[in-house]
């Protein structure tokens, strides 16, 4: 099923002309739950990869002094919500079996921490074929990204230090099985697996934070008294998403150059917590059904169940002159 991003309830361009040379599209890439194999575009799915070439591990989290969740609880958890609040139920009854309760409770609802034992694999968040987002940035040559990541803390923003993999599908003759971590840091770290229904060509202008002073500040008169929010209902798209621009929220917007040749980075990939405001804000797809036909557990503008920080967005930039220069990340 296609998603669609509504129209923007103003033509923002129209209104400020000067926004118009600054637009840029992005491809979001509306996952949703499902069952992905290695052939298909994914969020949390098993990766395409060569049987002769090692999983990547990282050498910074080792145990077994570090603790972690294990997957299959936290699969195993997310599975028995799901149920339980998809059956009809009595008032004033528990939604969950007795057994249901007892094992989520017996994991406190976020896991027993389990200690690591030797280098920690990676875990698969994101697979993408060109077939499908033919815009896909990538090396000549190549025509799959994957996008990996240790959920333990890495860098001044202590989000997971993500790797990017770009490989040509068809070499890949005789495929791995993923291997699964062990153990992750957060429940929020862990992608429900998805398929993805890429969206291009949705319109996107600056976060008011990136707009010189005077345009700024036109913006904000334009907000003055009126029913819209720049920012958040007709410039920066949320969700998982390539390309467009930034959703720089809590701080201003510092330089993302390249640390390799200087070059300023353009924002390539977007992990956000939610697709959507929840309700029925402007940026939900035009097939979603009414709020109160929407499933409790888990909700449906959270279907990677992926949490940065707290409710953030994790962007991920690349350098213009050279995949191999080493990509930045920010949380925002
Ligand atoms: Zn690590
Ligand atoms: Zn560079």
């Amino acid at each position: 099923m296609t998603r669609t991003t509504p129209p923007r309830p103003v033509d923002i361009a129209a209104v400020l002309p000067e926004l118009a040379p600054l637009a840029r599209t992005s491809v979001r890439l509306h996952p949703r739950p499902g069952a992905p194999t290695a052939a298909d575009s994914s969020v949390g799915g098993p990766l395409l990869w060569p049987a002769d070439e090692p999983w990547p591990t990282c050498p910074e989290h080792t145990g077994p002094w570090l603790t972690g969740y294990d997957p299959e609880d936290l699969r195993a958890q997310r599975r028995i919500l799901t149920e339980g609040w998809a059956r009809p139920r009595t008032p004033g009854t528990d939604f969950l079996t007795p057994e249901e309760r007892a094992f989520v409770n017996g994991l406190g609802y976020t896991g027993v921490r389990k200690p690591l034992d030797g280098e920690v694999p990676l875990l698969p968040v994101l697979q993408l074929y060109a077939r499908d987002v033919p815009s896909l940035p990538r090396p000549p040559g190549t025509d799959l990204l994957q996008v990996l990541w240790c959920s333990f803390e890495h860098g001044e923003d202590c989000m997971p230090g993500v790797q990017l993999r770009w490989r040509t599908a068809e070499e890949v003759r005789s495929p791995r099985e993923t291997p699964w971590p062990p153990v992750v840091s957060e429940n929020g770290y862990l992608p429900e697996p998805c398929l993805l229904h890429p969206e291009p060509g949705v319109v996107e202008y600056p976060a008011p934070h990136e707009l010189d002073d005077d345009l700024a500040e036109r913006v904000a008169a334009w907000e003055e008294g009126g029913a819209y929010d720049y920012h958040s209902d007709l410039a920066v798209a949320p969700g998982w998403k390539l390309g467009g621009y930034g959703n720089w929220s809590f701080c201003d917007p510092w330089p993302m150059n390249c640390e390799e040749c200087g070059s300023a980075m353009r924002p390539f990939l977007t992990v956000d917590s939610s697709e959507w405001d929840g309700g029925t804000g402007s940026w939900c797809p035009e097939e979603e059904p009414a709020p109160d036909e929407r499933p409790l557990y888990p909700q449906s503008h959270e279907p990677t169940m992926v949490n940065i920080g707290r409710g953030y967005t994790m962007q991920i930039h690349l350098c213009p002159e050279s995949f191999d220069h080493p990509h930045l990340q920010a949380m925002q």
